[in-house]
């Protein structure tokens, strides 16, 4: 026996969305972003899950490339950050890993390196987000020099990454696309370019270019704040369950939890589930966040803990211990917990800690 608190990953779910990405933009490669431990949900095992449809993968460094090399991952693999030390860049050749180029010294540190066979390159453009890339008015003598350089092959990727891309309504998008496009190098190469991450797959048709980089979407979560119909269509991967370890009836009057805050308002039933924060289950949710309890939405009440939350189920006809409880999942949107909790569900899923088990369904 052992703690019912698990992530269950529904890799079908995840194939399902990954094809829901690349049918959105057929002319375009999907890139899979698994950094992070895929948000969340296992670099390992997401990358094996899509290797057969998958081009490349996209992390955040080195360390989360190297473990997906030495598990068996044998596509390119695109480091958002490019290089932190110029030490990485013969690494990076030797492991056929793909390197974005943010800055100077990154140009240089490719260009000044002696490498065994060329490195693919993809150079960032700073449209609008203003965190990393060049300026656009940099971009033509980045571009030369690294095509120039014996150590770069031809096919540099020119890409850029939006700042709101998830807000429907907001213009930073379509200009954002409007400048890139206006100071695209000029050269006798072919040039290939990346726009979209999620919120772009599905709602921004103007950014869909060769290569796209689906993350949260692949996930199974709207990255929008408004309804959005492509979103619609996405299938929930993680469903964060748990187990019911203890029921207990209280008087009204009579709290729950550290520093008693909730009050029964009546006579009231109590579950306590063996999830917290110490599961990533976020210690900020508020009294009322829906928790479902046999399938039903009982509010949470009392301050979560380390290792447990409790529920008020007075309202179940039947509850005992060990029934099946669900944090989130595809009956309970990671994004509705998450906005109780004044984050996005992308922090949710990325902080889950090591010590929830995932098991892959
Ligand atoms: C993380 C990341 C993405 C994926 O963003 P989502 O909103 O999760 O789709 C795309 N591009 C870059 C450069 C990233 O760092």
């Amino acid at each position: 026996m052992s703690r019912p608190t698990k992530a269950i990953i529904d890799l079908q779910a995840l194939r399902h969305n990954f094809e829901l990405a690349q049918s959105l933009a057929p002319h375009s490669s999907t890139i899979p972003m698994v950094k992070a431990n895929a948000y969340g949900h296992g670099a390992v095992e997401v990358a094996r899950a899509l290797a057969p449809i998958a081009p490349a993968f996209g992390v955040a460094s080195i360390e989360e490339a190297i473990d997906l090399r030495d598990n068996g991952i044998t596509q390119p693999i695109l480091l958002l950050e490019g290089i932190f030390s110029s030490d990485e860049v013969s690494l990076a050749a030797q492991n056929n890993f793909w390197l974005m180029v943010e800055n100077q010294p990154q140009v240089e540190a490719i260009i000044n390196a002696t490498l065994a066979r060329k490195i693919k390159v993809w150079l960032g453009m700073d449209t609008g987000m203003h965190r990393l890339g060049f300026q656009p008015n940099e971009i033509q003598a980045a571009y030369d020099a690294l095509s120039n350089s014996h150590n770069v092959s031809d096919d540099i990727v020119i890409t850029s990454h939006f700042a709101c891309a998830d807000d429907l309504d907001s213009q930073a998008t379509s200009e954002q696309i409007t400048n890139f496009d206006l100071h695209l190098p000029k050269t006798k190469n072919t040039l290939s370019t990346s726009l979209a991450n999620s919120a772009a797959i599905l709602a921004w048709p103007q950014a869909h270019r060769d290569w796209q980089r689906p993350g949260f979407m692949l996930y199974g979560s709207s990255p929008f704040v408004q309804p959005q119909e492509n979103a619609d269509q996405l299938q929930a991967v993680m469903s964060f369950e748990s187990a019911v370890i203890s029921l207990r009836n209280i008087s009204a009057g009579e709290s729950v939890g550290y520093t008693a805050n909730w009050t029964a308002q009546r006579d009231s039933t109590i579950a306590t589930v063996t999830v917290g924060y110490g599961d990533g289950y976020p210690r900020s949710a508020p009294n009322g966040t829906p928790i479902l309890i046999n399938g039903v939405r009982c509010p949470l009440v009392g301050r979560v803990s380390m290792d447990m939350i409790t529920v008020d189920v007075t309202d179940l006809p039947q509850v005992a211990i060990g029934d099946k409880t669900v944090l989130w999942g595809p009956e309970l949107p990671v994004n509705e917990i998450a906005s109780a909790c004044g984050t996005i569900g992308y922090e949710l899923l990325t902080r889950m800690p090591a010590r929830v088990p995932r098991v892959y369904s």
